[in-house]
């Protein structure tokens, strides 16, 4: 039987968990709880649609399904409900973002995705979200039944690459992957990759009174009902900084977004953030190590690991277990060039 080690149990590193499990693989992980995680503050949305030019979420046609059948899977698996569907509403500003809209709620591929307007609002079909606080307790608590999560710092200096496989600590394993999400920038092995950290900040603010959503509505961030009188207000995407602590400069970008469309007095109960695992070309990150054999990477979901991760972590365990090819959008050859320019850098130095 296989055996692999994973270091990371955020979204990546739990579905590639899963996609392992799945093909009877002996799978030990090593997560850092103390360590702040992209998927613990995620707000866990997923929609078909990217409104900025009305395009479809890249791969959607492909991934949708494997998404649904996944975290249904998970609920299964867990006895707990995580996903919910909801209406998505988007509010439209002008009139030729309006005329876009129904356009494109007019062709055939656009169909199955898109309601035409109505009043200020286009309506997105098939969108929903993912509790994913609670879809990382659950599953870290099933692999502490289980016996196979380690809370620790993954240490670099106590791995030791073999010939056939890996040992940590002393232990072999087959193969290793990496799933460490934002912390992958400081990782020697993979710092070539031109990740693009994004950090995200959210709020949750109560109203006075109950406002009526429908669902959720986008304009510009995300207003979430969350019952109670309280909506979350997600979330802000701000570069070049690596700081997980939340931002106080950036609440008037949410607020102000919600005062736009509604005028009722609120104060605000919540406020937190994360950094996101971006790829410089927003595709994920996926294969093995140019030079080390058995080592491998999982990374670059971005602000969509709630649709990407299900399809890309059966997609990686079909590669490691069963030796099949990785799409090249997504395998980390692409960047191959960058690689070599770095290794030469170092060997230079
Ligand atoms: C504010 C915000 C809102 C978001 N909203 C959405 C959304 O609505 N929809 C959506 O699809 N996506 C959303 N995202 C993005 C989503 O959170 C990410 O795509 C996804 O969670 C990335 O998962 P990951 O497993 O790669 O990283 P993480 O969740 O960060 O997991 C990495 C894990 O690795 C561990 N780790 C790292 N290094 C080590 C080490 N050396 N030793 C041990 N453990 C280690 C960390 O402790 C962590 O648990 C949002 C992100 C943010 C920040």
């Amino acid at each position: 039987m296989k055996n692999i080690l994973i270091v990371g149990a955020g979204l990546a590193g739990i579905s590639l968990c899963e996609r392992l499990l799945e093909k009877k693989v002996s799978v030990t992980v090593i997560d850092h709880q103390n360590n702040p995680s992209s998927t613990k503050v995620a707000t866990g949305m997923y929609n078909p649609i990217v409104f900025k030019r009305l395009n479809k979420t890249w791969m959607i046609d492909e991934v949708l399904e494997s998404m649904h059948l996944f975290y249904q899977h998970i609920e299964e698996k867990l006895s707990r409900s995580l996903k919910n569907e909801v209406r998505l509403f988007k509010h439209i500003s002008s009139n030729d973002y309006r005329n876009f809209w129904n356009k494109r709620a007019e062709q055939p591929d656009f169909k199955e995705y898109l309601i035409p307007v109505n009043g200020d609002f286009g309506e997105v079909k098939k969108a929903g979200w993912v509790d994913c606080a609670a879809f990382v307790n659950h599953y870290h608590q099933y692999l502490l039944d289980q016996g196979i999560i380690q809370d620790e710092k993954f240490q670099l200096e106590d791995m030791h690459i073999e010939k056939k496989g890996i040992t940590y600590k002393g232990l072999h394993y087959d193969s290793i992957v990496f799933c460490e999400g934002p912390f992958a920038v400081h990782n020697p092995l993979f710092d070539w990759l031109p990740f693009k950290v994004a950090k995200g900040d959210w709020v949750v603010i109560e109203t006075e009174k109950d406002i009526e959503l429908e669902g959720v509505v986008n304009n510009v961030v995300n207003i979430v009902p969350l019952g109670e009188n309280r909506y979350k207000l997600s979330s802000t995407f701000e570069w070049e900084t690596d700081s997980w602590l939340p931002n106080k400069n950036v609440i008037a970008e949410l607020t102000d977004a919600f005062e736009e469309i509604y005028h009722i007095d609120y104060q605000i109960v919540d406020h937190q953030s994360g950094l996101r695992p971006s790829a410089s070309d927003r595709r994920p990150y996926l294969g093995e190590h140019p030079r080390k054999k058995n080592v491998f990477i999982f990374n670059g979901l971005g602000s969509k690991g709630i649709i990407l991760a299900p399809f890309f972590s059966h997609h990686l365990a079909e590669h490691i277990i069963d030796k099949k090819p990785i799409l090249p959008e997504v395998d980390i050859k692409r960047h191959l060039k960058r690689f070599q320019n770095a290794a030469r850098l170092s060997e230079i130095s």
